[in-house]
């Protein structure tokens, strides 16, 4: 079977945490919220508000996508890399109305994908061989259907351990090389 990469959005290819901080800030703070801060995936209960408030911040992310930066310079080039190995196709839980924004950033940083996937509730029922990720919800969901993540490092995921199908990357060019050297081994020299 080819092999079929899903790649996350937020908090892998943009730094949509960064800009929802500076946006919670200019609304609420101070105290200023700083991304090192955000420990845990639910870090907005610890805020003592709503996931909707959470979510509406989230929605003012996607809104302002010109502000959004991507999270490696020449993102797009990296991209590229990755479909040297198969198919890469965008997944994420973002919701299905920011469908635009979004592509209007991929396009924007030059990301050349497959598909794009919006809307998914829990990644692990996709059919794709390997995740790039930064939840670690769903790196051991998909862990758990012995498949690999490549979790991408982030301060609410440095609690998770590397394990059997979680290898911790800290860019995409560094997921290519744990990709090719670990996960499939001899792939690119056997050119499929
Ligand atoms: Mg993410």
């Amino acid at each position: 079977m080819p092999v079929k990469i899903a790649l996350d959005l937020d908090g892998v290819l943009s730094d949509s945490m960064g800009l929802w901080v500076e946006i919670w800030n200019s609304r609420y703070g101070p105290p200023a919220l700083g991304v090192e801060d955000i420990r845990e995936w639910d870090f907005w209960r610890g805020l003592g508000i709503t996931q909707e408030m959470f979510n509406e911040v989230f929605d003012e992310v996607w809104r302002s996508w010109a502000r959004l930066r991507p999270l490696e310079e020449n993102i797009g080039e990296k991209v590229a890399r990755l479909t040297q190995l198969g198919k890469v196709d965008i997944v994420s839980g973002r919701a299905v109305k920011h469908l635009p924004y979004v592509k209007s950033w991929l396009k924007h940083h030059r990301i050349r994908y497959d598909s794009i996937f919006l809307g998914v509730p829990a990644k692990n029922r996709l059919n794709h061989t390997v995740f790039i990720d930064d939840s670690p919800i769903e790196a051991a969901q998909i862990a758990g259907t012995g498949r690999y993540v490549l979790l991408r490092d982030q301060p609410w995921n440095r609690h998770v351990p590397e394990r059997r199908f979680i290898l911790r990357v800290r860019s995409l060019d560094e997921a290519f090389q744990r990709l090719v050297g670990e996960v499939f081994p001899g792939m690119l020299s056997q050119g499929i």
